[in-house]
């Protein structure tokens, strides 16, 4: 026994020094994206873990610690965090913060907001603007739901991880290639599912504005009950607007989201006789799906299945 563990430590001893480059992240996409762009060359300590709500996550004294010796600390952006500029000031030398989203064209919010909306007078326009964005500013920022933005930010990974870590800038530009091929595929398979819903019923009605970037890829039109934030803040007017809609448009189906099935959603299925489909996964933080893969693929399945035509029974 102790000759075998004298072994093991010449062994160790012999094997050539590795560090791993250490990348702390704020979202569990981004951790995932890490890990595929980065591989073994990478350790990827998570900050914002699946199941916690990206919308009101704040980092405890514990995260930052944890943060510790990380090169690089991986951020949505686009006013997802806004405790970014505080964390600015604590984070130590040396842990650069990346925005991905940064360098990733935005939606503003209001391009892809209920078209009720469009008709209204400019001044009722920025009052409504106000009370839905006061978190967020214009911009989406859930730029992750896009397959050609996960693409964007796999370059990103891989160009940042480079400036960080140059001797394996082969392997992280490799990495990257690699993700964007799989991404590709996913969505050329979403595009293919997603043909089966007929174009007159491409209206996607959720709790909160998290589908404008998907909505744009995949060509729906998304009408969301509650703001871009997820604050319950549905106005009676703009709940009546809903229902008009999906009474206008003959919409099938309403979803409610793994962390987000207010009331609203079923006081506007029992008016409006509209079914109610599976949640989906509005942020990316389900813990039974938390990769930008198993998010799209959960959400496609669940959209087609309530808006595409019923198969013909036999
Ligand atoms: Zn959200």
């Amino acid at each position: 026994m102790k000759h075998f563990i004298r072994s093991l430590c010449f062994l160790a001893a012999a094997l050539p020094t590795f560090a791993a480059t250490k990348v702390a992240t704020l979202h569990p996409i981004l951790a995932d994206l890490a890990r595929q762009v980065g591989g073994a060359n990478v350790e990827v300590v998570e900050i914002l873990k699946p199941g916690a709500d990206v919308h009101h996550f704040e980092p405890a004294p514990k995260d930052l610690a944890e943060m510790r010796g990380a090169k690089l600390l991986l951020a949505s952006g686009k006013g997802l965090e806004s405790f970014l500029d505080k964390l600015r000031d604590s984070l130590g030398a040396g842990v650069k913060l990346v925005e991905v989203g940064a360098k990733i064209p935005s939606i503003p919010f209001e391009e892809h907001h209920h078209e009720g909306h469009a008709d209204k007078e400019p001044a009722e326009k920025d009052k409504d603007h106000e009370e839905h964005d006061h978190h967020h500013g214009a911009e989406d920022p859930h730029w992750w739901h896009s397959a050609e933005n996960m693409k964007r930010a796999s370059r990103i990974v891989a160009d940042e991880l480079s400036a960080v870590d140059p001797a394996n800038a082969a392997a992280y530009a490799a990495g990257a290639k690699a993700a964007s091929k799989r991404f590709g595929e996913l969505k050329s398979w979403a595009q293919k599912e997603i043909s089966k819903i007929d174009r007159k019923d491409r209206l996607l009605v959720t709790a909160h504005g998290a589908f404008g970037y998907f909505c744009k890829e995949f060509g729906f039109e998304p009408i969301s009950v509650l703001s871009i934030g997820r604050s319950d803040d549905a106005s009676s007017k703009h709940i009546a607007e809903t229902i008009e809609e999906i009474r206008e448009h003959g919409i099938k189906a309403i979803f409610p989201e793994d962390q987000a099935n207010p009331k609203v959603l079923a006081e506007i299925a029992r008016s409006t006789g509209v079914k109610v489909g599976e949640p989906l996964i509005a942020d990316g933080t389900a813990k039974v799906a938390h990769t930008f893969e198993t998010m799209l693929a959960h959400n496609v399945r669940s959209i087609v299945a309530a808006l595409a035509p019923a198969a013909p029974v036999k």
